[in-house]
């Protein structure tokens, strides 16, 4: 997208507001699906978390994705956009037997990666066709926040308790017809993802129903000028070929699923914010923004460095800026970070805000949550409203004393 086309949608809209650019979406689907066309049958379900607005989902099922949901909320809004329930799958942590229950009765494929949680499920419902989530123990990235596959991991069941599995599926009589992994984000290794691959390849083998193999995700894309992203093409070629050796080792063609979130969407969005006013101290100059981490919480929560672009001054002169908030708490969005020349009113643009970004968004210090607008066929389309006093009053019971 431009920068005069984000401009206008600032001025249109007013800040701060989430742009996401249709296309770019599209794009990287397509990438993807490139990636790995030696693969007979692909599955790329959209992990739905990483962005739930509805025209999104809409957008995406248009596109023929599948979608990953980890609640029954995100079916519930993965069927509203018009998945089918063959196209889903639910790949929860934590939930409970009832909840996984209700989302078994909607037709919508299961994800399970607890063995107690198996086995109460098998037994009560033997004839419902169950995928598992295997952890491999395999560490992925360095943040122990977004790394999911390592061996204090509250995610998936253990490699080493294969025998206990088997055991479970052979008493219940229940059918596995998935297996899966997820080992986390920020793949920069394809070799090591190989690695992982390896193991569940090895603990398919001791299932006789498979229908999938769902590889989860943790695709690594850029998130500033000079950052690493993984090497999808590399990545599509050797895991195609593995694969494909595996299905004939196996008997008979499987499908291959994956459940890209920030691949997808990340870098299809921007977060405008305008500048409140510049704050000179001893030793820094502020940039205040007309947000904190009430509507973007990544760099606070994950360290995250998102890249910041003056679109207000393109030719201006580069300086050094802490771009904060105005939140009542420390809100740094960037340290230290060369920017052309800010002055107030100028707007500021987040990129890679399309992942994890609206959706962890909040009320704190009673801010309306921003408004998300979509750029699609070179048009802007408002897909969620700026919330006003009226939204933040609703549900709440007033008492009169
Ligand atoms: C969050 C999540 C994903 C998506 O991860 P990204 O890093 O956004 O691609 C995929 N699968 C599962 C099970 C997840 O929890």
């Amino acid at each position: 997208m431009t920068a005069e086309t984000l401009l206008q949608i600032a001025e249109t809209y007013k800040s701060p507001v989430y742009v996401y650019d249709a296309h770019k979406i599209e794009a990287q689907y397509n990438r993807l699906t490139a990636a790995f066309k030696e693969i007979s049958q692909l599955k790329i379900h959209y992990a739905a978390k990483a962005l739930t607005n509805i025209s999104i989902l809409k957008f995406i099922s248009k596109l023929g994705a599948a979608l990953d949901t980890v609640s029954i909320q995100e079916v519930q809004l993965g069927l509203k956009a018009g998945f089918t329930a063959e196209n889903i799958i639910y790949t929860p942590n934590g939930v409970s037997l009832r909840e996984l229950e209700s989302v078994a009765a909607l037709g919508v494929q299961i994800n399970i990666d607890n063995l107690e949680l198996l086995e109460q499920f098998g037994h009560k419902q033997p004839n419902t066709p169950v995928c598992i989530r295997i952890n491999p123990h395999i560490m992925a990235g360095g943040n122990s926040n977004i790394s999911v596959g390592h061996i204090d991991s509250k995610f998936g069941i253990s490699i080493h308790q294969m025998p206990l599995l088997l055991r479970i599926v052979e008493n219940t009589q229940m059918t596995i017809n998935g297996i899966h992994m997820h080992t986390g984000s920020d793949i920069l290794d394809i070799d090591v993802f190989l690695q992982a691959s390896e193991i569940l390849f090895a603990a398919a083998k001791q299932f006789k129903k498979l229908e999938f193999i769902d590889f989860g995700s943790g695709f690594k894309v850029p998130y500033t000028p000079d950052d690493f992203e993984t090497n999808i093409e590399e990545l599509g070629k050797k895991l195609s070929q593995r694969f494909n050796l595996f299905c004939e080792d196996y008997g008979k063609p499987l499908t291959l699923a994956f459940e890209p979130g920030k691949f997808l969407v990340s870098q299809s969005g921007y977060f405008l914010t305008q500048v409140n006013g510049i704050k000179q101290t001893t030793s820094t100059v502020f940039a205040q923004v007309d947000s904190g981490f009430n509507h973007f919480i990544r760099p606070m929560l994950y360290g995250a460095q998102h890249h910041i672009e003056n679109i207000s001054n393109p030719n201006g002169k580069p300086r050094f800026y802490s771009v904060v908030g105005y939140v009542c708490e420390t809100d740094t969005f960037a340290s230290n970070r060369r920017i052309n020349e800010i002055n107030e009113s100028d707007i500021l643009a987040f990129h890679n805000a399309g992942a994890y970004c609206f959706v962890m968004a909040s009320n704190y210090n009673s801010r309306y949550r921003p408004a998300e607008v979509l750029w699609y066929n070179k048009q802007n389309h408002l897909i969620r409203k700026r919330e006003t006093l009226e939204d933040l009053l609703t549900n709440q019971l007033v008492l009169n004393f």
